[in-house]
């Protein structure tokens, strides 16, 4: 860090004492009259805004959650210790904020910017507030470039674009975390900035991405904003809001932005959490009223920008964890609704080791299409329906199979796509050998071989397909893949084949 900022900080400093005006003001004073778990309930205070920060005479901070006629609902953000009835509370006229700007990559922090990484203060110097207002319709734009995730299926069936909102949501323990990791690490060679928001989880759980990001490579471009399930609610609260300002910093000055919400489900449950102490009127499933607005505000704030606002993008992937497959219920039916589109995990593909264990039934991307790399499209085509017809086919073939040549060809067929959108973790896919892998499915070059060397084939080819120029040109072809290109990508998975 430069000398600069600080002494322009001095200098911003020194004019507010030299202008500020000397003499007796009056100051509103409250105090507590309850606490619980994270909440208290402080009167007194009759010019206090929702969201203001406010210090308690212990030192610890809250913010204003909540306006009643005669009191307010503080959230803590700092441990509750000491803190009891009849202490004063003073109010500071900011709205909470968080720092932002480069200092945070590579580290983690608390929704409030603290290190969490055993290392010094980031050294910022701007900071914003946690809560903003979400872009006009005149200051977005289309979404029109991809984001690339590097797992064949989401990017072949479900191509994502900077600036969309995609619901990553599925039952416990089916790999959703992992998806977005995958997303995350595969921004190691883009120029993604990612910002991973870890809401409610263990604190192991948080360590074991943090290490994969980190020994995987990712570190340097990636935000960990960490609120554990063991710290204050009004952390878990906040840590959305704020990690979506740190993205927005990035994303004003023409960065493209991806932030991972790990997950809205215990965030929700943590806004329940905090009504129901604050004594808000329970609604369905005891959400108080007010939960869509929760998250419709929060993630409004993603999206592409215009090119005359900034032209940045903050791509948005919330992730939902739901009960029995139960996809109808309350706060993931509200996020699907909410996002552009939902990759569905299914623990029953999970189970059948099928990973990423994704539900290409019910998934859908309604916007990231439109932007998915042409030769892509020329290649990925056929290949939902096709997989779509071989899973039906499939549950009918227990019944006695097809007779026809056709139908056994199909079924043939959808064994070899079902083997290609496997993949392992941590293994992400470039967009060249994806597009190589599917132009030699439609091509036939796959069919004589075992399924089962399909592995062994992603693991190689990208890097016979790395260095090579004749495919520098393909994320730019504009609708199609032009004839030379796609036979040297097939004469280069030949080649792999044989290599093996
Ligand atoms: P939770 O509900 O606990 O948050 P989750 O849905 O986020 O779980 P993950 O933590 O991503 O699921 O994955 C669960 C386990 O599945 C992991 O321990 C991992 O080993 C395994 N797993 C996930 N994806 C894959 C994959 N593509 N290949 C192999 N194993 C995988
Ligand atoms: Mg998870």
């Amino acid at each position: 860090m430069t000398e600069a900022p600080h002494e322009a900080a001095m200098d911003a400093l020194k004019a507010r004492i030299a202008g500020a005006e000397l003499g007796a003001s009056a100051q509103e004073r409250g105090a507590v009259i309850g606490l619980a778990d994270g909440l208290a309930t402080v009167s007194g205070l009759p010019g206090v805004f929702l969201d203001e920060e406010l210090i308690f005479s212990t030192g610890a901070r809250g913010f204003v959650l909540a306006l009643e006629e005669t009191t307010v609902q503080v959230a803590l953000i700092d441990p509750s210790d000491g803190i009891s009835a009849g202490q004063p509370v003073a109010r500071t006229g900011q709205a909470v904020s968080v720092p932002v700007g480069e200092a945070l990559l590579g580290r983690v922090v608390d929704p409030l910017g603290r290190p969490l990484d055993d290392r010094e203060l980031p050294e910022t110097t701007a900071r914003l507030p946690a809560e903003r207002l979400a872009p006009g319709i005149i200051e977005r734009d289309f979404v029109n470039q991809p984001l690339e995730t590097g797992l064949l299926v989401v990017d072949a069936l479900f191509a994502i674009g900077r600036g969309q909102r995609e619901l990553i949501v599925g039952e416990r323990q089916t790999g959703k975390t992992s998806i977005a990791v995958d997303a995350i690490l595969n921004q190691r060679e883009s120029d993604v900035i990612c910002i991973y928001v870890a809401i409610g989880q263990h604190a192991s759980a948080v360590a074991r991405v943090i290490d994969t990001v980190r020994s995987r490579g990712a570190m340097e471009r990636t935000i960990f904003v960490v609120a554990e399930a063991a710290g204050e609610p009004g952390l878990r609260w906040l840590a959305p809001f704020s990690a979506t300002s740190m993205a927005e910093a990035y994303c004003e000055t023409g960065r493209d932005v991806l932030i991972v919400y790990d997950d809205l489900t215990k965030h929700a449950a943590t806004h329940r959490e905090l009504a129901l102490l604050a004594r808000q009127p329970p609604g369905r499933e005891a959400y108080p009223g007010d939960i869509f607005y929760l998250h419709a505000r929060l993630l409004e704030r993603s999206g592409k920008r215009s090119a005359k606002r900034c032209g940045g993008s903050i791509t948005a992937l919330p992730i939902a964890e739901i009960d029995a497959g139960n996809l109808s219920a309350y706060i993931p039916t509200n996020l699907i609704s909410i996002s552009d589109g939902q990759i569905v995990t299914s623990a029953a593909l999970f189970a059948a080791n099928q990973r990423p264990a994704i539900d290409v039934g019910l998934s859908v991307s309604r916007v990231g299409g439109k932007a998915q790399a042409g030769a892509m499209k020329a290649v990925a085509g056929r290949v939902r329906l096709d997989y779509a017809q071989y899973l039906e086919m499939k549950i009918f073939s227990r019944f006695g199979g097809f007779g026809d040549s056709a139908s056994a060809a199909r079924l043939v067929r959808g064994e070899w796509i079902a083997a290609l959108l496997a993949q392992h973790r941590f293994a992400p896919l470039p967009l060249v050998a994806q597009v190589a892998l599917l132009a030699a499915l439609d091509a036939g070059v796959l069919d004589k071989i075992d399924p089962g060397r399909i592995a062994a084939l992603k693991g190689v080819l990208p890097k016979r397909l790395g260095g090579d120029p004749r495919f520098d040109g393909l994320r730019a072809l504009p609708d199609a893949l032009d004839d030379d290109t796609r036979a040297a990508l097939l004469e280069a998975v030949r080649a792999a084949l044989e290599a093996e």
